[in-house]
């Protein structure tokens, strides 16, 4: 079996059993990426799964299928992946990836509620930002109509799925408009949870250049802190929603649950805001 170069997963599935599922990126194009710049995208075999599975734990209760899109193998393809690993991992209760809007959008409400009874209980979706310009800017391959009709599409097939939004993606001077914009898609929709990640700009990507030439220019920690807070602000969870900004990336790191924890996490960011502004100027 041909090994991928790169396999990521989520930091809260870092004790997870990982299965690989593709081999690099289908899409490739965000313009902030670098996961998969130098990887041919190729599909694991049924064949190379099953021995994958054959040959792992006898006993595991959760798996994380790797690759930037797993769902991009098809519906047909991922339940014989399924069924394989309720052959082999018969106590598996969740099984998990990342998953792209612009993929999601092409399976059916059905197809999703039969992938949901079959096992895959949980989707990592990168929506990045609620801003048609920002998303058009960093090539993410969707628009927020998009992202909003797939987030209900999962609701309505009772498919949980985690909401991964980049805050300092839209450049100086435009964070407040794109966490407001931001936050107005994701009151749309019911994420479990909502994962905030900061910008890191990686040499080689399209944005490093874009950055080079002029054309980007980033937030400051200032505002990159306050567009956490409007985003936090502007969202009107109707149903129970972890926020979450403990990935490695994010300047403050905050884990609450929304809407009952709103005030708190306000008032954290506040404080840890001072401390943070207090520290920088020593
Ligand atoms: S962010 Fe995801 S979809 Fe976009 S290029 Fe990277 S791996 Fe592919």
């Amino acid at each position: 079996m041909s090994e991928s170069r790169n396999i990521f997963y989520p930091q809260t599935e870092i004790t997870t059993v990982l299965v690989p599922v593709t081999r690099g990126c289908s899409f490739n194009q965000c313009a902030f990426c670098s996961m998969y710049k130098e990887e041919t995208y190729e599909e694991v075999t049924l064949q190379e799964i099953e021995f994958e599975l054959m040959n792992g734990e006898t006993y595991t209760e959760r798996v994380f299928l790797t690759g930037a899109d797993p769902l991009s193998v098809g519906y047909e393809k991922m339940m014989r992946i399924l069924k394989l690993i309720q052959k082999y991992y018969p106590y598996c209760g969740c099984v998990a990836m990342y998953a792209a809007v612009r993929t999601i959008n092409n399976y059916t409400v059905e197809e999703l509620k039969q992938l949901h009874a079959a096992g895959l209980r949980l989707l990592y979706i990168g929506f990045e930002s609620g801003s048609d310009e920002v998303l058009k800017s960093i090539r993410k391959g969707h628009t927020v109509k998009t992202a909003i009709a797939v987030g209900k599409k999962l609701n309505e097939a009772r498919l949980p799925f985690n909401a991964i939004v980049m805050y300092g993606i839209a450049g100086e001077g435009n964070s407040e408009e794109n966490a407001k914009k931001t936050a107005e898609m994701l009151n749309q929709f019911s994420a479990s949870k909502i994962i905030t990640m900061n910008l890191t700009v990686f040499a080689s990507t399209e944005l490093a250049k874009m950055e080079q030439e002029g054309m980007f220019v980033q937030a400051s920690i200032k505002e990159k802190i306050s567009e956490v807070r409007i985003l936090l602000e502007n969202l009107d969870m109707k149903k129970r929603t972890e926020f979450d900004t403990t990935h490695a990336t994010n300047i403050i790191k905050l884990l609450g649950t929304l809407p009952d924890e709103k005030e708190i996490l306000l008032e954290k960011i506040k404080n840890s805001t001072m401390k943070k502004l207090k520290d920088d100027k020593k």
